[in-house]
């Protein structure tokens, strides 16, 4: 074993943190590389072929993929020969990311005592799709119910576009998980919406 072996990997971890600073778990790393690995291999991941490779329970992979959305550093696309069909994606800047930490990373494993150069800063990551809704229209995205990545803001909610939610109330009433995922604009007559306080 090599004697400086916790060096290096102090200095790979150290890495990770400055270059990769939206991967804050290693369930965030699985989800990006994942839809990253797919991706390359021509087959996105749908939401639901990623909730099936069971990298977490079902609502922390929804809780964590909608913050990278929101980051914009994953997107969902439209599949080009099924429109309803939304696949997973790393974005452009994802990918540069990703890429200039690779490099960073084989300057590492070729010269381990070499410091590695200094960059600039990570580029802005609030590239942000969002929706705004106000609580009048008592859809998924402003129920109390709903377990997707949302901010309350001057008395709307913002919300990442194309996100899907949790509902917690039919979650409750054992449906299956898959089934409870919902989207924050659908507004047909639901009983139990509840309007979301601010901080949910
Ligand atoms: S389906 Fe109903 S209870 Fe569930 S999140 Fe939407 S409005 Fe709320």
């Amino acid at each position: 074993m090599k004697n400086n072996m916790y060096s290096i990997l102090h200095r790979v971890c150290s890495l990770q943190i400055k270059r990769l600073p939206m991967l804050q778990t290693l369930v965030d790393y699985h989800i990006a590389i994942t839809i990253g690995f797919h991706q390359e291999a021509g087959s996105p991941l749908t939401l639901k072929r990623l909730l099936l490779l069971g990298l977490s329970s079902s609502a922390t992979v929804q809780r964590r993929l909608n913050r990278l959305i929101a980051l914009g550093v994953i997107r969902k696309d439209s599949n080009p020969s099924d429109g309803r069909m939304l696949e997973l994606k790393v974005t452009p800047l994802g990918n540069r990311l990703f890429s200039k930490y690779l490099k960073l990373l084989e300057r590492i494993a070729g010269d381990p005592d070499r410091p590695p150069p200094s960059e600039p800063a990570p580029e802005n990551l609030s590239d942000m799709y969002l929706i705004t809704m106000g609580p009048e229209i008592r859809a998924c995205g402003t129920c109390s119910f709903w377990q997707g990545a949302r901010e309350l803001r001057s008395g709307v909610f913002n919300i990442v576009e194309d996100s899907e939610g949790i509902c917690r109330e039919r979650a409750d009433r054992g449906i299956n998980i898959l089934q409870t995922l919902t989207p924050p604009s659908r507004q047909e007559h639901c009983g139990h919406w509840q309007l979301a306080e601010a901080g949910a």
